[in-house]
């Protein structure tokens, strides 16, 4: 077993897979390492599949709207899987005034950096999609945004990465990263040693801790998220659905299945031993939120309920960069609840940072020390 590759990803995720999968397209040599026994076993397969540039952070924006020019049309084709893609716009969904100037916030922000969103009012929401309520007051609507689903995304990666030669080993926990000769060098493991010439840290919350043995501290928290998926109904819209609020978002999938994520309002409630929980009353509240606003949704049958952690980052963006102080090591995570839609175009530039190439946007307003204090 060779232990020893140029580059060494830690996290299974679809970033780790993504950024796999770009540098074996290169000829690179690549070690996949996750500590679960499945690839994509955290977020990367509880996401809601939002592949959205509204709403977005200026700072990450560019990075989503990269990947929906160049890289998300063509991305079943060249992983030779159908990541069910689909580029039909993304309503934010508004109730009341405060909602609507929330909106108006994000869209102004939103056309300042190039995109095309534009602020609609109810009437022409319901023209877009005919099946919202009448308490939908206004939304934004980008027509360039959409969703794809995150199970086979991050299984078309993983396949076509190692296809191309990338090693994954699973059952791996990552416990440290050793400099040598002041370089980040080796990945030590609760079984093995591992060794590469670029390390890339891509284990979503976790990775703080990691990042912590070579002294880095990214600020993050992680935060449960609840999902939910219905039994296949007829085609109603093919829009991927958000609100001002944030308490709720989904879509209906290629082969009927509604997925939406929500906010049960029970968030500071349930706590098991000061931890986040979920009850049997969370997903209930997450339905009775998203059938005010899909009434048409009141019978469909839930079929399976899931949580996935979210790494926060305190400034609300990811890190995605090279570290200065440890030669070698690269952190790509802090994604904040939007990690999915980008993971293409953040799986082409960990593997031009790795590469030492130039990257094809700049990456640095996403900084590991945009944290530290100005003196
Ligand atoms: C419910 C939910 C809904 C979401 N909806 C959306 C959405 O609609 N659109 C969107 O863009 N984003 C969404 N996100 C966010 C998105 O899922 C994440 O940002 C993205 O999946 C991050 O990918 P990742 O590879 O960084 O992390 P992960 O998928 O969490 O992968 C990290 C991997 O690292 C592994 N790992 C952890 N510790 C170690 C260790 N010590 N050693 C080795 N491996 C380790 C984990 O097991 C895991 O497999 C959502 C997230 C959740 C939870």
């Amino acid at each position: 077993m060779s232990k020893c590759a140029e580059v060494v990803i830690i996290g299974g995720g679809v970033i780790g897979c993504a950024a796999a999968y770009y540098l074996a397209k290169e000829g690179v040599s690549v070690i996949v390492l996750e500590k679960t026994d499945n690839i994509g076993n955290g977020a990367s397969s509880r996401n809601g599949g939002g592949v959205r540039q509204s709403g977005r952070d200026p700072r990450e924006l560019p990075l989503a709207m990269y990947g929906i020019r160049n890289l998300w049309p063509t991305l079943s084709e060249e992983l030779g899987v159908n990541v069910e893609y689909h580029k039909e716009g993304n309503l934010r969904l508004g109730k009341t005034e405060h909602h609507m100037e929330i909106l108006q916030g994000l869209t102004d922000r939103a056309t300042a950096c190039g995109l095309d969103v534009r602020m609609i009012d109810g009437k022409e929401v319901r023209e877009i999609n005919p099946y919202l309520s009448d308490e939908v007051i206004g939304a934004s609507w980008c027509p360039t945004d959409g969703h794809a689903n995150p199970l086979k995304t991050t299984l078309g990666f993983y396949k076509r990465a190692r296809e191309l030669g990338a090693k994954f080993y699973s059952g791996e926990t990552v416990l440290e990263i050793k400099k040598i000769k002041g370089k980040a060098r080796q990945v030590i493991t609760d079984h093995d040693i591992y060794e590469g010439e670029h390390i890339i840290l891509a284990c979503g919350y976790e990775s703080r801790a990691i990042a912590a043995t070579v002294g880095i501290d990214i600020p993050m928290r992680k935060e449960l998220i609840e999902a939910l998926v219905t039994e296949a109904e007829p085609k109603m819209f093919a829009q991927m659905l958000g609100t001002a609020d944030a308490d709720f978002y989904g879509h209906q999938t290629e082969h009927g299945s509604f997925v939406f994520g929500g906010a049960s309002g029970m968030e500071d409630v349930n706590k098991d031993n000061g931890m986040q929980a979920t009850s049997s009353l969370t997903a209930p509240c997450i339905c009775r939120g998203i059938m005010k606003y899909i009434p048409k949704l009141a019978d469909a049958k839930i079929v399976r309920t899931w949580g996935g952690y979210e790494d926060i980052c305190t400034d609300g963006v990811p890190v995605i960069s090279k570290i200065d102080e440890v030669p070698g090591l690269i952190i790509a995570c802090a994604f904040t609840g939007h990690g999915f839609g980008i993971a293409p175009t953040v799986g082409l530039l960990l593997s031009q940072l790795a590469m030492e190439k130039e990257t094809v946007l700049d990456l640095s307003a996403l900084r590991y020390d945009r944290f530290k204090a100005v003196i």
